[in-house]
């Protein structure tokens, strides 16, 4: 009888023992054992991605009627440089893809946009994006589509689902009617209490993503604080409204905003702006 429990251990590893180190050695010729590795993605965009964001189009320099009015001349210019340059338009939705689904981003990408769904965007820029093929997204104010009357005339829903068939355009919010100086776009009102400040933005964003969905089909996912105005408040509900991408101006969000998480790098351009100058 084997009595002792160290005679044991002796014969259980003088027996495990060259096991052991044999099944190492003949491990060290195959493939050491799986670890899973983690999933490999491509790598991420890695430099700012340029947003240039156009508001007016005019044939001539005589139709020029705010420093933000761009001649189709000059839109051309920069749509050449684009191309010369190697940018490649890409849509809001594309670059949302890309950092949150890791679908891929041609090499040069840029997203254009035109806020709030002039005409001209129709008749002058359009065209110009189809000779292209480069997309934009074009933010409309609900309240003003198809309006031509004391305004500066704005497309219609026709228009607009006709740029959507080309698979170029994409129509997002800029609200349905909080695009006013008094007060500046989503500010709060003095004595407005916070409920009714917050029911006042839902129900204007529910009229808009109402009037997008009736007439093009779908919720719009974007929404363009007007005056690139903002506030926590404001962003709580445009996200409680459906919106997953809002844009406004940095100092007017505390938290980070779409912008900076997607990496964009905005461009307002101007009538005298050189995209040249800007993009080097
Ligand atoms: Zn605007």
């Amino acid at each position: 009888m084997l009595k002792h429990p160290s005679y044991i251990c002796i014969l259980l590893l003088s027996i495990t023992l060259p096991l052991l180190l044999g099944c190492q050695t003949t491990q060290s010729a195959s493939p050491s054992p799986q670890v899973k590795k983690p999933t490999t993605y491509a790598p991420k965009h890695q430099d700012p991605i340029p947003l240039l964001v156009y508001h007016h189009f005019c044939e001539t320099e005589a139709g020029v009627v705010s420093g933000a009015t761009r001649t189709i001349a000059n839109f051309k210019i920069d749509m050449q440089y684009l191309h010369q340059q190697g940018y490649t338009a890409v849509s809001y939705q594309d670059v949302m893809n890309h950092y949150d689904n890791n679908s891929p981003l041609p090499p040069k990408p840029y997203v254009m946009r035109f806020d709030d769904g002039y005409l001209s965007n129709y008749t002058l820029a359009f065209p110009v994006m189809q000779q292209y093929n480069a997309k934009a997204t074009i933010c409309v104010i609900g309240v003003h589509v198809g309006k031509s009357k004391n305004v500066i005339p704005r497309f219609t829903w026709a228009q607009a689902r006709e740029m959507i068939d080309s698979g170029l355009i994409s129509i997002q919010s800029h609200t349905y009617d909080l695009h006013k100086a008094d007060p500046l776009g989503v500010t709060r009102l003095e004595n407005e209490s916070l409920a009714d400040y917050k029911t006042r933005l839902k129900n204007d964003f529910t009229k808009v993503n109402t009037l997008i969905e009736q007439n093009l089909g779908y919720k719009p996912y974007l929404l363009a604080f007007p005056n690139r105005v903002c506030n926590p408040a404001a962003q709580q509900v445009a996200e409680d409204s459906g919106y997953t991408f809002t844009t406004a101006r940095l100092e007017t969000i505390p938290q980070q905003t779409s912008n900076q998480k997607y990496n964009l790098k905005r461009y307002s351009i101007f009538s005298n702006s050189k995209l040249s100058d800007l993009l080097k």
